[in-house]
């Protein structure tokens, strides 16, 4: 065990798994786990690495900005590196790429300039030179940065040699993106034994290397084609990369068709308990054709580059359902409790806590209960008794801070509401002002107006408008809200209720 002085000290270190169940009987396929990096990803290493040389040679100031075009882990390791280390990081990144990403690194701290999709991916390098020039920003140059693949050489390629304790290398496999992995660790695994064949992994319909055509300077390979494996040969061959075929690193070039990758990735998750992305299938499926070929005992060593979580909104998630399937619907059904086919209880109120008190006591309490709810009713003319961790209380917070009405919210389970029991004693209070026993209740002048459905039907209707109006509350009339998408997700119309 280890204790870090920083999360960038768990940068790299990352486990080489022995296939149990997709390998062929007699050979060894190990794969290395790149998602167990600090933000799931290979990327990780290049992002410090990057960053540390800059540092070193001064061409990057305490407090500078970072920029970087990126679609996806590279930005993420970078704002988790730039967090860390105090300097702010924009990243630009082409409007077409997952919201998840993009909210990702703003869940970071990071700030995303979106280019348009048609400029594709050189519009967002464009871009990012632009501000890097105009603002004095430091641009990262990942594609062509050495550092990118010196990283790989000083980290992942002796932690490989350090795990295969001396067992010779049959094939090490890989895809490439900037070629930073690529040229990194084959040039340290050749070193140490000229006999490991190293294999190139690419999309079978974008084979940029296969094809042998040179990359025209300044343009898109000709050979490019959009394709699957998001991280995976852009639209040109980089100078990285170019820089390992020049040194004639590469034995073979592997062409992967998208469903082999997604087929692969899913059955690494199914088979193998191991869940990593769409690149990391491909390289697998390329690892296999390798393995499937090698003589019996061979090693042969696969790179999983990252996570599957960031790939929910892609082909990878195709066919997973967010509802219950016709086989679960069964299950569900074959015991009698918690089903949607059978009606859900009525909620009861909550009872006061029995105490040992006299009735005399409890109605003294009572009173003071009733006399709180006035107060908090007289100091605003629009208040909402909630809970804190409610998401319809959410949803109601939600319509109000979309219309601009300032509320006096009575949180009847915070801190403040648990002296004498408040919080709950207010709540047969309020059932018997309102007639409901459910929490929000929301009052506009000292009214009752009902719950969270009741403020939607409100606003549809037109009537919280003039019950706010009446009482003087300002608030944005013209807002045009279809107060539903306010409700959680869960909520939404659901086809298993049926
Ligand atoms: N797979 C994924 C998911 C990636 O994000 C990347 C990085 N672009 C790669 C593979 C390729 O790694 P490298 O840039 O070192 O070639």
């Amino acid at each position: 065990m280890t204790r870090y002085a920083s999360i960038l000290e768990t940068i790299g270190r990352t486990p080489l798994v022995r296939l149990a169940r997709l390998a062929p009987p007699d050979i060894n396929v190990h794969v290395k786990v790149e998602a167990f990096n600090p933000m799931g990803s290979v990327k990780d290493r290049m992002a410090l690495a990057v960053i540390e040389a800059a540092e070193r040679s001064g061409t990057l100031h305490p407090g500078q900005t970072v920029i970087e075009a990126t679609s996806g882990n590279t930005g993420i390791g970078l704002a988790m590196v730039c967090a860390r280390k105090g300097y702010p990081l924009v990243v630009t990144m082409a409007e077409s790429f997952s919201l998840e990403r993009r909210r990702l690194l703003r869940f970071l701290g990071a700030r995303v300039v979106l280019t348009p999709a048609s400029e594709k991916g050189s519009g967002m390098l464009a871009k990012a030179i632009e501000l890097a020039e105009t603002h004095g920003y430091f641009l990262c140059r990942q594609f062509e940065n050495e550092a990118n693949a010196e990283v790989h050489s000083r980290t992942t390629a002796r932690e490989i040699l350090d795990d295969m304790q001396g067992e010779p290398i049959h094939a090490w496999v890989t895809g490439f993106g900037t070629g930073g992995t690529l040229k990194g660790v084959s040039r340290v695994l050749k070193a140490a034994d000229p006999a490991t064949r190293v294999v190139v992994a690419e999309p079978d319909n974008a084979p940029l290397l296969a094809s042998g055509e040179v990359q025209p300077a300044g343009r898109s390979h000709t050979r490019f084609r959009p394709h699957l494996m998001q991280g995976w040969s852009p639209d040109f061959i980089s100078a990285l990369t170019q820089q390992a075929v020049a040194a004639g690193m590469v034995d073979d070039v592997v062409p992967v068709a998208g469903e082999d990758a997604l087929r692969l990735a899913r059955e690494l998750a199914r088979k193998e308990g191991i869940f990593v992305g769409i690149s990391a299938g491909a390289t697998l499926a390329a690892a296999l054709q390798v393995a499937r070929q090698a003589p019996a005992g061979s090693h042969v060593v696969c790179m999983l580059p990252d996570t599957g979580e960031r790939y929910q909104s892609t082909p990878l998630f195709e066919g997973i359902e967010d509802e219950m399937n016709e086989e679960e619907l069964a299950l569900s059904r074959s015991t009698p409790g918690c089903r949607f086919d059978t009606p859900a209880p009525t909620p009861q109120p909550t009872a006061v806590p029995a105490a040992r008190v006299t009735a005399a006591q409890e109605a003294v309490k009572d009173a003071e209960a009733e006399r709180r709810l006035d107060d908090c009713l007289a100091q605003s003319p629009v208040v909402m008794f909630a809970l804190a961790w409610c998401e319809f209380c959410w949803a109601a917070r939600k319509l109000f801070a979309r219309l601009g009405v300032d509320y006096l919210s009575v949180d009847l389970d915070s801190p403040d509401y648990q002296a004498d029991d408040m919080g709950v004693r207010l709540r047969p209070v309020l059932a018997r002002r309102t007639g409901a026993p459910t929490i929000p209740q929301i009052f506009i002048g000292g009214e009752p107006l009902g719950g969270c459905g009741e403020l939607f039907e409100a606003w549809a209707d037109g009537s919280l408008g003039e019950r706010l109006a009446a009482c003087g509350v300002a608030f944005d009339s013209g807002a045009r809200i279809d107060p539903e998408l306010l409700l959680p997700a869960w909520l939404h119309p659901r086809s298993t209720t049926a």
